[in-house]
């Protein structure tokens, strides 16, 4: 039986023990998530860490799959993946191997204690939209309009694209 796919949105973000390899593994693993396929990944990004001073810059990417998964199966599929990549849970805004966050599932709109959509963050922060648009220019975020509409918002966030690396 072929279980119907729907559309997702995944940020990558790591800032320690080589981030730049964490993050391109992670889009390796997302591509083997049973159940699920990798459609679209976006260059690698270089930001400022949020939240806490004096740490290693990040490295973001996005990525676009589509699933047949539900999205809380599919969330815990995610915090799979992160164990995988020994992320450390010590604080909020900890340093952290991989951090993937699940950013948008088909037009869902939920609240709950575990999982909230759209990510409520992510239209603040530059290391999600600049990455999503890269990918998805049309993308819109259920009760907040269009993806590119937030880019005057983020735009003193500091973020650069890394250049050498494959599409
Ligand atoms: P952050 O990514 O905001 O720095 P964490 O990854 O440590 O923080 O926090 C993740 C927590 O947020 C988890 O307990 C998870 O259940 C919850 N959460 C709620 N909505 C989402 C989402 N859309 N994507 C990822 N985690 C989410
Ligand atoms: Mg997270």
């Amino acid at each position: 039986m072929n279980l119907p796919m729907r559309p997702a949105f995944v940020a990558l973000g790591a800032n320690l023990a080589d981030p730049v390899i964490q993050v391109r593994a992670a889009l390796e693993a997302l591509a083997e998530l049973s159940g699920s396929r990798l459609l679209r990944a976006s260059s690698l990004y270089r930001s400022a860490p949020v939240g806490i001073r004096g740490q290693p810059d990040f490295i973001n990417a996005v990525a676009a799959v589509e699933t047949s998964c539900g999205p809380q199966e599919f969330l815990a599929a995610l915090f799979d993946v992160e164990a995988r990549f020994g992320r450390r849970r010590d604080f909020h805004h900890a340093p952290r191997t991989l951090d993937l966050d699940l950013l948008l599932f088909d037009d869902l709109v939920i609240d709950s204690t575990r999982l909230t959509l759209p990510h409520p963050r992510m239209h603040l922060r530059a290391f999600v939209i600049v990455p999503l648009l890269e990918i998805a220019p049309q993308c819109q975020i259920p009760g907040r309009g269009q993806a590119e509409a937030w880019l005057p918002a983020v735009s003193m966030q500091p973020i650069a694209r890394l250049v050498g690396q494959p599409a």
